[in-house]
């Protein structure tokens, strides 16, 4: 009997509740800023650098998940719908959002795709370990651009570019600001790899991640515990074996585990091959939600890790 009298003050609750919500959206909506949704965090960090109060920025996939296998709720679908502008890395990273973004750019909404204004790289052949995986295969497009710090200039660049021709928004001087910015990272982290010896600058990550760092940095890839440019790739007892081979091969210091990471197969590897496992945060953000700090901590965390 209680249960019928529940249920009217429930549904008092609920409806005040929907009022304050929609007052709420009401209250964002009016500020008259434009919206910008960013796929992924890291890329998102630093368009709310270059974009400031100009308008309003916001990431889809949350932070500390994985980009390549997060699916939309229907509120992000909407939330993409209903932007003047999404800007989404490409590449193949967004595997699980892919269907959401292929339907709202068909049905209009303007895009930016990041890996559009970089030199995109390519996996290169004898890199990692050769498998029957398509995405692994020499030649295959590697969507991880931020851990190169001018990859990110470029990608600032043609950004600040096109709010102003699509969107009316100017961030001229913002963007010069973080580009220089950016051009300072990097001559820090090149000056602080110069202090590793090159025969040390070796890579074995949870995936193939870490490929622009790599290219920017020279350091050697090795090998990734799954060999693949996504976290999704199958891994074989054959390819663990040739990975266990070229760790001691190649005197590797360190492997790397990410997110994504099997901690069971990155432990049993490290005790075959006596190789300790260093956590790597290389597709999350840090507290302070600065990509500056996250490329300082990528690098400091292999410098450390490798001498
Ligand atoms: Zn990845």
């Amino acid at each position: 009997m209680k249960g019928k009298y529940i249920l009217p003050a429930v549904l008092i609750t609920l409806t005040l509740l929907g009022m304050l919500a929609c007052h709420s959206n009401t209250v964002t909506s009016n500020t008259g800023k434009k919206s910008i949704v960013v796929t992924y965090s890291i890329l998102g960090s630093v368009v709310k650098e270059l974009v400031g109060d100009e308008a309003k920025v916001t990431v889809s996939i949350p932070n500390g998940l994985d980009p390549h296998e997060w699916e939309p709720s229907a509120k992000d679908i909407e939330a993409i719908n209903k932007a003047d502008l999404v800007i989404q890395n490409g590449l193949g990273l967004e595997g699980g959002l892919e269907k959401t973004l292929a339907k709202a750019k068909s049905s209009g909404v303007k895009f930016f795709t990041a890996s559009d204004y970089i030199t995109i790289r390519h996996v290169g052949s004898g890199e990692g370990i050769p498998s029957g995986d398509p995405d692994q295969a020499a030649g295959a497009e590697d969507p991880h651009l931020w851990t190169d710090p001018l990859a990110m200039k470029e990608i600032v660049s043609a950004l600040a570019s096109q709010l102003k021709s699509n969107l009316g928004i100017d961030v001229d001087a913002r963007a010069q600001d973080l580009e220089a910015r950016l051009d300072a990272l990097n001559g820090e982290i090149s000056d602080e790899v110069a202090t590793l010896p090159q025969d040390n600058r070796k890579l074995v990550t949870g995936h193939e991640s870490m490929g622009y760092f790599s290219q920017r940095y020279g350091f050697k890839l090795v090998g990734a515990i799954i060999p693949g440019t996504s976290t999704q790739a199958e891994v074989s007892a054959a390819d663990l074996a040739e990975l266990k081979k070229l760790i001691e091969e190649n005197r590797v210091k360190a492997i790397f585990a990410e997110l994504g990471t099997s901690s069971a197969v990155a432990k049993s590897i490290g005790e075959e091959t006596g190789t300790k496992i260093v956590k790597l945060a290389t597709h999350t953000m840090p507290d302070d939600g600065s990509y500056f700090t996250f490329e300082r901590n990528l690098a400091k965390t292999i410098i450390d890790a490798l001498k």
